[in-house]
């Protein structure tokens, strides 16, 4: 990713317009660095949640299933903590049928957009 397709300096317009480009410029930087170090941390947890479950399977003999069972589940129980304060069930993902949070724009199992009902309340 680069930041050279726009050149605030040469775009002409006011100081202020400049001023503005430039704020926006860093701030978009900012936002780029906070992803990046997501990224990391994202990528960090993972490597450690693996080594856990390795550590359970070979150490303990859990299966795929059980823990997968677990998550759905857990995901559930967030999904139903998170839906409307009269306990309305929030609508499953239309692609994968799992569970999402109210406020879930994506899905986070299967990265499907919710859709969104227009006559929802
Ligand atoms: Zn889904």
């Amino acid at each position: 990713m680069t930041d050279d397709f726009f050149d605030p300096r040469a775009a002409g317009g006011s100081l202020f317009d400049r001023g503005l480009a430039n704020d926006a410029q860093a701030a978009a930087q900012t936002a780029r660095s906070d992803v990046e170090f997501l990224r990391h941390e994202v990528d960090r947890l993972y490597l450690v949640t693996e080594a856990l479950w390795r550590l359970l399977k070979d150490e303990h003999g859990y299966a795929d299933a059980s823990l997968a069972q677990l998550v759905a589940a857990i995901g559930a129980e967030h999904a139903r903590e998170r839906s409307d304060p009269e306990g309305r069930p929030q609508p499953p993902c239309e692609k994968c049928g799992r569970q999402m949070g109210r406020r879930q724009p994506k899905c986070m199992w299967c990265g499907a957009e919710r859709i969104l009902d227009v006559f929802g309340r």
